[in-house]
């Protein structure tokens, strides 16, 4: 008999060779039925696979993020399978699961997969998924692997990489394919699936290697799931921020200047302004201080902060003076520039904790093919802060900054989203840098504070890098897609590397704890979800032009051009729209730019000294004098942000 521990805590006994598919069974026939993978002692399984020693068991349905892996991947293998009875001559290499869906890296050869085909193959896919085929997971030696795969290269590659006697093949059907496993029990589960587009990738996702086609597809247990996914996809298509930074005139990108270098338009300009402003006054009421560092920095700094290991031979290269031998980098972080602003002075515990904030631009020679609109950039910049302080101080500080990213995720909208701490690795604590001691401190300051936040939490051991623990910020936007934005690290790594230390009560040196942190990741990437969460439609007080005055012909251009220097004064922004065109195709267009407040103005409205008041989304508002107008919009602001 064996023991087998489920996750609710529970232990049972079972038959040695026990599989989780009758584990299931044994709890419930529902449970049984909905099955379709499981976790035993961490490692993906199939369900079928016999458990022959003690373990923990987890059952997956659909419903578990690791069970649809094994959907999306068993659904690859019936991709596969589809795609070499229209190609015989393709060449299959990986077929793995992702986020969303799956892919096949497959080399055509001399023919093309396009559009077209997709319809056929789907419906291949689903005929051969009726048949209700078993996914049998069965071992090869190499010589019979190798044998098999004689005519594929990238088999065969895959294959030498493999011990003998761990490598698996997978059946079902007609079809077999080289596999480590993780699959569905049977194929008819699979009821829905969709091809979604082809794009090339390198084998091995190396550029010196050969192009493959990857197709992308994503599969479902019902149609109905499939229909509200595309439904979902067709909206993230609307709101793609490399549409809407566009149309609204936020951002764009020149070839002449370099891919993955942003170039933000007035507007976009002005948004971003905006977003500094609300964050440089929220730090400074957090009692942090602003610091401004060049953009670039001897390379013996980044030697010394260890990033020119990370960054230096794949990123932007050295840049020489005329001095021989003299290198500067362009600066992959801002943290060892914040080290020697520290550095600058002798610090006693008093004095501490420091908080050196800094919208610093910060350079990374990302792939050409890894950019991806602001999400993905070459330049960025971080709204990047950190902290130096005693071991002591850790919690408060921690807890601190919670406040910070919960009072700026709140003013924007952001109203749903989940952390993650980074803990180490419980089994494996020599890799990290730092005493056992502090880092006990550490771990518990975030874990109390997350808690006296009463943030929602996921822990995750093993995750923590080698110089401190960290807390990630995932939030789920308007269409449920999840991002991460800020992170708030501890570390003590810099500190030691950079020789910063403070003079404790003791009147000994001790080393400072640093933390960075950056509660919008980088202005590019946070502006990119923020235009897709809003789809344009910013809060009133960000939005780059609050309102826009119509004149009903040029005659009122004065008054209008009055009302606007006096909305200025107040801080209210926008622009006067002097087209000569009718009233109601300036409406049209002002609700296309997306301006919160269109002020229409006429005889009626000069002589009176008032404006007739449009708001986007609500329609007509009437007639308001300019003091009630002034009034109105600064309470909707005013009810934006979160006290
Ligand atoms: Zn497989
Ligand atoms: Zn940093």
């Amino acid at each position: 008999m064996i023991n087998i521990t489920l996750p609710d805590g529970s232990v049972r006994e079972y038959e040695n060779g026990i599989t989780a598919y009758q584990i299931a069974q044994s709890i419930s026939e529902g449970l049984a039925r909905n099955v379709i993978s499981a976790l035993v002692d961490n490692t993906q399984v199939e369900i079928t696979t016999p458990i022959y020693k003690d373990a923990t068991v987890q059952l997956l349905t659909w419903n578990d993020e690791v069970g649809k892996k094994a959907f999306w991947h068993s659904s690859a293998h019936l991709l596969a399978q589809a795609i070499m009875s229209f190609f015989p001559n393709a060449k299959l290499t990986i077929g793995p699961a992702i986020e969303k869906g799956f892919y096949y890296d497959v080399d055509f050869g001399e023919e093309t997969i396009s559009d077209k085909d997709f319809e056929k193959i789907e419906a291949k896919i689903i005929e051969n998924a009726k048949k209700k085929s078993e996914f049998k997971l069965y071992p090869v030696s190499k010589s019979e692997a190798l044998e098999l795969y004689k005519d594929n290269e990238f088999k065969t590659e895959l294959i030498s990489n493999l011990e003998d006697g761990s490598i698996t093949f997978c059946t079902h059907d007609d079809f077999t394919d080289l596999c480590r496993g993780g699959h569905i029990p049977e194929t008819s589960i699979v009821k829905a699936v969709k091809i979604l587009n082809v794009a090339g990738a390198y084998w091995r996702g190396n550029e010196k290697n050969k192009q493959l086609t990857r197709v992308y597809a994503i599969s479902f247990p019902k149609q109905k799931d499939l229909t509200e996914y595309l439904e979902l996809l067709e909206e993230a298509k609307r709101r793609d921020h490399r549409k809407i930074g566009k149309e609204l005139g936020i951002f764009t990108f020149s070839d002449k200047v370099g891919a993955g270098l942003p170039l933000w338009l007035p507007k976009g300009a002005a948004l971003r302004k905006k977003l500094e402003n609300f964050l440089s006054i929220a730090q400074k009421k957090a009692g942090y201080e602003f610091v401004i560092s060049p953009h670039i920095g001897h390379k013996n700094l980044y030697i010394t902060s260890g990033h020119y290991e990370k960054y230096g031979a794949d990123s932007f290269q050295a840049i020489k003076t005329p001095h021989e031998g003299e290198e500067f980098l362009l600066k992959p972080m801002n943290c060892p520039h914040h080290c020697e602003i520290y550095k600058s002075q002798q610090w006693s515990y008093k004095d501490l904790p420091k908080r050196y904030a800094e919208f610093g631009t910060v350079y990374r020679y990302e792939q050409s093919g890894e950019l991806h609109g602001l999400t993905r950039v070459r330049g960025f910049t971080q709204d990047d802060a950190h902290l130096f302080c005693t071991p002591d101080q850790l919690l408060n500080e921690f807890e601190k900054v919670i406040d910070l990213v919960l009072y700026v995720f709140g003013s924007l909208g952001f109203e749903d989203f989940i952390t993650q701490v980074s803990l180490r690795d419980k089994e494996n604590r020599e890799k990290y840098i730092g005493s056992d001691e502090n880092w006990e401190k550490a771990e518990n300051a975030i874990i109390t504070a997350a808690k006296n936040k009463n943030l929602k939490t996921v822990v995750e051991y093993g995750e923590a890098a080698f110089y401190g623990p960290k807390l990630d910020f995932m939030v789920k936007d308007a269409l449920g897609r999840s991002w991460q934005l800020g992170t708030i690290q501890v570390d003590y790594n810099l500190p030691i590397r950079f020789e910063l230390s403070y003079v404790g009560a003791d009147n000994e040196r001790h080393t400072p704890i640093m933390i960075h942190r950056a509660p919008f990741g980088s202005m590019e990437r946070f502006i990119a979800i923020l235009l897709e969460h809003t789809a344009g439609d910013f809060p009133l007080w960000l939005s780059p032009e609050q309102f826009i005055i119509l004149p009903i012909s040029e005659k009122y251009t004065d008054y209008a051009k009055k009302i606007s220097s006096i909305l200025e004064v107040h801080d209210i922004n926008g622009v006067i729209d002097e087209r000569n065109e009718k009233t109601g195709k300036k409406i049209r267009d002002a609700e296309l730019n997306k301006i919160p407040y269109m002020l229409i103005v006429g005889e009626k409205e000069a002589e009176s000294e008032t404006i007739s008041v449009r708001r986007r989304g609500e329609g007509d508002l009437g007639t308001m004098t300019l003091e009630e107008f002034v009034a109105h919009i600064q309470a909707e602001i005013k009810s934006n942000f979160k006290n």
